[in-house]
């Protein structure tokens, strides 16, 4: 059986960020991946990154000349030469096309996209030259623990390691194997559907929202992708019966938005089925550490799940280099997961005030918004500025509407926790997983 110090499963952001720690601190590390390419990309993504902006412990910046992608404080980077591109605003638009502009301070676009699909293969490629040995192909069908080490067994063949670090994504096998699921809540299941498109032709280029409230259990996205003319749409959701096909013909046809569908072409589909779970609050011990969107509940990110990987194996260097045993082997990655993760949960106004308000309500909420507001798409900052905007435009709503203020403050008051517990009601668990 072939034997390593780090066996890494899947090549997503994740797994490639440990790969390319694992390689620069001379450890000799696996690569365990199902799929026998990595772009053009299958799996549903917007393709964005968040720039320059403090997020779960770190903010990235681009360094064109370089062509890597930097972590600011953890110094960490990963390899990127391809083009981006700015998105200044993202718009949120009504039932009946009112809407709320959110821009950010200073001019800074709102957020960049990027070519996952070439960032992916360009790292694969530089971990692989370092010295990773890539298996391409090989489906993880199984994984043993031991105090000594992990076993992992693929449908081709077997490996052994002394550590594993587990990035297969949202519906992490490798979690459920080491039986990490026991310990989490179910919160259900979100499909998303992804078409690249040409022919939407916006007013001005930015990150749209349909937002129909709770009269549509689907959330509608369009975002610029990196190729000038090219859009993607996501449309996702809980619901058991939602007709992503159907969503997306009603609103190029009948919606706010159909006099921006002119004449579409579909360049590509992606799609992906996520069961989410509470996230893990411990999520490293014997010998395995499950990092990127497989410990959390929603999206790690295209960088962040990165920088987990990252950190996990920093983490496994320092327990080999000086002979950790037990809980000292473990505890810097999760002290560092709690610290920068967890503590994101109890940010009030979690909860999504775009789902739970109707319709109707929204289209008022709408009317009163000024032409922009200042925002940010880091979680806590954007809490800030929008409580302090909302501060100054709810007296005049409450003249007119004190109903619709009791329903938004009681919304922003919501911890995240809370409200990724109510998706339960709507999704549609599938209890076998969560075993
Ligand atoms: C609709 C949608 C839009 C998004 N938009 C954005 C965005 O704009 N910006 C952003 O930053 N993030 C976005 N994300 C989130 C981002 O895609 C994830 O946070 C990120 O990809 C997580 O990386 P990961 O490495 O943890 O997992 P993944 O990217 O899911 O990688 C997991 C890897 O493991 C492999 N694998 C799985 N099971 C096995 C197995 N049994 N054996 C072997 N290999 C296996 C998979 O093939 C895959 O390569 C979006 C997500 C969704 C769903």
């Amino acid at each position: 059986m072939k034997t390593y110090d780090i066996i890494i499963v899947g090549a997503g952001p994740g797994g490639l960020g440990a790969c390319l720690k694992a390689s620069s601190l001379g450890l000799k590390a696996a690569l365990i991946e199902r799929r026998t390419r990595l772009a053009p990309l299958t799996r549903a993504c917007s393709e964005g990154l968040l720039h320059d902006e403090f997020y779960f412990g770190d903010s990235v910046t681009i360094n064109k000349e370089r062509g890597a992608i930097d972590f600011k404080q953890t110094g960490f980077s990963l390899s990127y030469t391809g083009k981006t591109r700015e998105v200044s605003s993202l718009i949120n638009v009504s039932r009946s096309g009112n809407r709320m502009k959110l821009v950010r301070e200073n001019g800074l676009p709102l957020h960049l996209v990027f070519d996952k699909g070439r960032y992916l293969e360009e790292n694969l490629e530089r971990a692989i030259q370092a010295g990773t040995s890539f298996f391409p192909n090989h489906n993880v069908t199984g994984i043993e623990t031991s105090p000594d080490g992990v076993t992992v067994h693929t449908d081709k063949e077997s490996f052994r390691a002394r550590f594993l670090v587990a990035a297969d994504g949202h519906n992490s096998l490798c979690a459920r194997f080491a039986g990490f699921n026991r310990e989490r809540k179910f919160y259900g299941t979100l499909t998303a559907d992804c078409w690249h498109i040409t022919g939407f032709e916006p007013e001005e280029t930015a990150h749209i929202h349909l937002l129909e409230g709770s009269d549509d259990p689907s959330v509608f996205c369009v975002c610029p992708r990196v190729e000038e003319g090219e859009w993607s749409v996501v449309i996702s959701g809980f619901a058991r019966n939602l007709e992503h096909q159907k969503r997306f013909e009603q609103v190029q046809n009948k919606s706010a938005l159909s006099k921006y569908f002119k004449k579409v072409q579909v360049i590509r589909r992606s799609a992906c089925v996520l069961n989410l779970m509470e996230p893990l609050k411990n999520p490293c011990r014997d010998n395995v550490f499950i990092i990127g969107d497989g410990a959390w509940f929603g999206q790690t990110s295209n960088t962040h799940a990165a920088l987990t990987g990252a950190k996990a194996v920093e983490c496994i260097h320092n327990a080999l280099q000086n002979s950790f045993r037990g809980d000292e082997v473990y505890q810097p990655y999760r002290n560092w997961w709690t610290g920068n993760f967890i503590n994101y949960l109890k940010v009030p106004g979690g909860a999504n005030m775009f789902e739970l308000l109707t319709a109707n309500e929204l289209d008022e909420f709408f009317s009163y918004m000024p032409n922009e507001i200042v925002a940010s798409m880091e979680p806590k900052k954007a809490q800030q500025l929008l409580g302090a905007f909302f501060q100054k435009l709810l007296p005049d709503i409450q003249s007119k509407n004190p109903a619709l203020v009791q329903k938004i403050a009681a919304i922003q008051m919501q911890p995240t926790d809370e409200a990724w517990q109510e998706k339960q009601q709507t999704g549609f668990p599938v209890s076998s997983i969560v075993e």
